[in-house]
């Protein structure tokens, strides 16, 4: 079976596998992210390595024709690298180029919020819905938006990044270092930083000192007292920026479909019910009388799917 071989390059893992026609994901390898380049890269070819090693002793699994990567930041115009990606050790580096000298294989580098939202067009619980829109409530503000069955690039190959767009202008300090984004509201790492801040303790109340987490935050949030008070502000800080964000997108892309995911929602389910309701109570009806909201299959393989996509090697768009 002719397959490609694809990565999900994150922000706290990464993932490799070889993916077919059928939409079968094969042969999965997993690494953790490291914050320094040679490491990361070394971790990278191992695991590829290990995907290609497994592929061989499946018979009915072709050699890769091509490799496909989703990654965490904007890459530029040439498709060569990524710009400065806030979670990944790869900002100017020729990841493209090495990649296709290491694993002698055309390679096909883009964002993983587009490789995401291709992956659910194909394959998700809102597919062929055209134009479709996906937003990523996660670490961070992920978006993709598909039109006319390709992902929309923009004029430099940056658009989406309506995560860092300006929500209260002065405002909080955003994980990019900008001031006021919408990410700095209603992105997972800028909640759990804000409630380090502001509420005392561990998540817990008990004596160890993990991080927070959103299903921490929301736990929280259900407490009596002071500490339940603050733990509700942040979410309803966040919930009121969420739902702004996703009714301004609304009203910018018209989409037919908005596919919702990442673990902010996961762990903060009542947002999902609060953005639909919201888009339709402040929109025209134009703008959400046919729109149908989806979940997202779940990350990885989504991406996955996109990032093979985009080799062209095994659909056309
Ligand atoms: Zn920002």
């Amino acid at each position: 079976m002719r397959t490609v071989l694809a990565g999900d390059l994150g922000g706290t893992k990464c993932r490799f596998a070889l993916v077919t026609a059928d939409y079968g994901v094969h042969c999965v390898e997993r690494i953790e992210t490291v914050r320094e380049r040679e490491p990361f890269l070394q971790r990278m070819a191992e695991a590829v390595g290990r995907v290609l090693a497994r592929a061989r002793e499946c018979d009915d699994l072709d050699e890769p024709c091509a490799f496909g990567i989703g990654a965490a930041g904007v890459v530029d115009k040439a498709g060569a690298e990524l710009g400065d990606p806030p979670n990944l050790p790869l900002g100017g580096f020729g990841l493209t180029a090495w990649c296709e000298r290491q694993f002698a294989l055309p390679v096909t580098l883009l964002n993983d919020g587009r490789a995401s939202a291709w992956g659910e067009f194909l394959r998700g619980h809102a597919a062929g819905r055209d134009p479709l829109l996906c937003l990523f409530f996660g670490t961070g503000i992920g978006i993709g938006l598909i039109a006319d069955g390709k992902p929309f690039r923009g004029g430099s190959n940056a658009a989406g990044e309506i995560g860092h767009t300006v929500y209260r202008p002065g405002g909080r300090v955003c994980p990019c270092g900008g001031r006021g984004h919408f990410e700095a509201y209603c992105g997972g790492r800028a909640m759990v930083e804000r409630a380090a801040e502001e509420l005392a303790g561990a998540p817990t109340g008990g004596g160890h000192r993990a991080p927070w987490t959103v299903d921490d935050l929301v736990r929280c949030a259900g407490e009596e007292g002071e500490r339940g008070a603050i733990a509700r502000g942040i979410l309803e800080d966040a919930g009121v920026a969420a739902c702004t964000l996703i009714a301004n997108a609304t009203m910018v892309f018209n989409p037919n479909a908005i596919v919702l995911g990442g673990g902010v929602l996961s762990g903060w389910p009542e947002l999902r019910q609060r953005l639909a309701r919201h888009v339709r109570e402040t929109t025209d009806p134009i703008y959400h009388r046919d729109l149908t909201f989806a979940d997202s299959m779940g990350g990885s393989d989504a991406i996955l799917w996109g990032a093979a996509a985009a080799t062209g090697a095994l659909w056309t768009a």
